[in-house]
């Protein structure tokens, strides 16, 4: 049965790519970004600032008028305003925390009624390793994924009677726009990644499509890490 799944960030990278998975599957998928592009198959695309409370709440409400509950969130816009700490601006530490931390939350608060009436879903979180590995110059980044972690296991205690999964994915180094363009660096980190190579968004995908699926109904406040074995033990 083809069911209706929410992903936010779905215009490009990671998020197109997920959103390809669940198309690919039969799924209605609506695809929310600030642009409103949206992979070819997709149901419905909205424009949505995840950062905003009330942009979020819109759309997810004309997702739900035209396509029903949400049976699968993939909370998965993100953004990165990178610095050392030291000259860090207040506005690149606020700007990251409201898209990848505030956005995370306002995106799980808005489907949670429809969820809890339905007494199923998938609530999928997309972090970083960053939090457990610690990379210089993503402090803001860092924290706004590790305080994701905080979030869904908190969630998922709170809804897991109602059969609501809540996790986290924790890519390591994908291979999408927010890393191009890193030249030496993204050398630097491939040569750390045990398994030789930066991961794909397809790699992303397939997880997120098993976290998302009914036989991931046990599954719930974890914390997956994507990532070649980059943080492994960590
Ligand atoms: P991209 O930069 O390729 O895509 C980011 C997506 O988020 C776009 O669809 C963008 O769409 C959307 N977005 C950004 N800000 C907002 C906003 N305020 N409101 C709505 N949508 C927004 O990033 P990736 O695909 O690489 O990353 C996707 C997620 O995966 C992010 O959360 C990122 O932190 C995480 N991640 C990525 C890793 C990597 O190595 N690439 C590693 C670990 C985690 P638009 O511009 O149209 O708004």
């Amino acid at each position: 049965m083809s069911r209706h799944v929410l992903i936010t960030g779905a215009s490009r990278g990671i998020g197109a790519a997920v959103a390809n998975h669940f198309v690919a599957q039969g799924d209605v998928v609506v695809a929310l970004s600030r642009s409103g592009d949206a992979p070819e198959g997709c149901a419905m695309s909205l424009s949505v600032d995840v950062a905003s409370s009330a942009s979020v709440a819109g759309a997810v409400k004309t997702a739900i008028d035209a396509h029903g509950p949400v049976d699968v969130l993939v909370a998965n816009a993100g953004i990165t305003r990178d610095g050392l700490a030291m000259r860090m601006s207040d506005e690149q530490w606020r700007d990251v925390l409201s898209t990848n931390l505030d956005g995370a939350f306002y995106s799980a608060r808005a489907v949670l009624s429809s969820m809890i009436r339905a007494r199923s879903g998938r609530i999928v979180f997309m972090g970083s390793v960053s939090p457990f590995y610690g990379v210089p110059g993503q402090a803001n980044y860092a924290a706004a994924k590790a305080g994701m972690v905080g979030l869904a296991r908190s969630l998922a205690r709170e809804v897991a009677s109602r059969g609501i999964t809540v996790n986290v994915i924790a890519p390591g180094f994908i291979d999408t726009e927010m890393t191009a363009g890193l030249g030496a660096t993204s050398d630097d980190m491939t040569a750390l990644i045990p398994m030789g190579r930066m991961g794909t968004t397809a790699d992303i995908a397939a997880i997120v499509g098993f976290v998302a699926s009914d036989a991931a109904g046990y599954l719930t406040g974890q914390v997956i890490a994507v990532d070649g074995g980059l943080a492994m033990g960590l």
